[in-house]
């Protein structure tokens, strides 16, 4: 080992920790909006499918001890409070949410989180909830990562050669920036022939992936939140506004009769594609009624900020690192 590896070594993530958090105390305060997927006990069981988005139950647990012991955890409900100005922003506040739906999210997350005392919002995707099957992102990856077809021809007749992962992973941006575009009907049929032309069955467990509407409710009852991650997982920013509109409002008003409560809180999916969101989305998610959404774009959320346009902060895959991520935030860096 160099000498500039053993240098590294006593410069760990936190040691350092130790003097971002000295710092933090005269950084702008801020809440750290964490943004997680799924959690599973054996994360490559799916993980091929799936991609960066697992976290191990032990991660996760280890994640949830450390916001529990050092920061602190608040609701989506305080939140609201403190954009409004009806409550003071806590030191070092935290808030733990979930985009997409998978059953793991009530089966695993929750009864880590409830044993915790932590309050979660959970963004699901509804169509999937009400099918079953998981987002297309999922479904598409599958198809491309496990087809035997040595080439994939997309919508625009450009052909993707499949040998290698890199190059099955490059198809698959493509493939997202084709999907991504699309919502309902429209983006069904383009999954659909995706897997049809590279002869890949829809992908599908022996276990169910997605949360049930009767798990859904449980997490209500838990005291956890449950908002919109759209109807179909389209990137709202590139879709024309009627269809925009439509992914907010019916997934809000589908939500709403299975919960039998009102739904305030809204996901945009589909970071893939830049921008994710707009002022006209988020102008258009108030009008459908949302009081917050949450983005992909990595930042502190200030006392001032839009509510419709939050920013997040990526936990990373090891305890030590969401502490680093937690501590460049509240000390004023951000690192994703
Ligand atoms: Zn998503």
């Amino acid at each position: 080992m160099g000498f500039a590896a053993r240098g590294k070594r006593w410069l760990r993530p936190l040691a350092r920790a130790g003097v971002l958090r000295a710092a933090s105390v005269l950084a702008t305060p801020g809440a750290a909006i964490l943004m997680y997927h799924s959690v599973m006990d054996r994360p490559e069981q799916h993980g091929a499918s799936f991609g960066g988005i697992i976290h191990s139950t032990t991660v996760f647990r280890g994640q949830m001890e450390l916001l529990a012991r050092h920061y602190h955890p608040v609701a989506l409900d305080d939140l609201v409070e403190i954009l409004e100005g009806r409550r003071s922003l806590p030191r070092r506040a935290v808030l733990v949410t979930f985009d997409d739906g998978y059953a793991d999210n009530y089966e695993i997350a929750a009864p880590v989180l409830n044993r915790l005392g932590i309050p979660a919002a959970f963004y699901v995707v509804v169509n999937s909830i009400t099918s079953g099957q998981p987002p297309w992102p999922i479904r598409v990856r599958h198809a491309l990562l496990s087809t035997g077809k040595p080439i994939w021809t997309d919508a625009a007749d450009r052909r993707w050669p499949l040998a290698t992962e890199a190059e099955r992973l490059d198809a698959f941006a493509a493939a997202c920036a084709q999907c991504g575009r699309l919502a309902g009907q429209s983006q069904q049929e383009a999954v659909v022939a995706i897997e049809t032309q590279l002869d890949s069955a829809p992908y599908a467990s022996r276990e169910r992936l997605m949360m049930s509407w009767e798990q859904l409710q449980g997490l209500r009852k838990q005291g956890h939140v449950v908002g919109s991650h759209s109807l179909s997982h389209p990137n709202l920013a590139q879709l024309g506004a009627g269809e925009a509109e439509q992914e907010l409002l019916t997934s809000k008003q589908k939500l709403e009769q299975q919960l039998s409560q009102p739904v305030w809180h809204f996901s945009y999916p589909n970071p893939v594609l830049d921008p994710h969101w707009t002022r006209e989305t988020a102008s258009l998610s108030q009008r459908a009624g949302y009081r917050t959404a949450v983005t992909s774009r990595r930042g502190l959320v200030r006392q001032k900020e839009n509510p419709l346009g939050l920013p997040r902060i990526l936990p990373t895959k090891q305890v030590d690192g969401l502490r680093w991520n937690l501590e460049c935030a509240f000390a004023g860096y951000i690192r994703s």
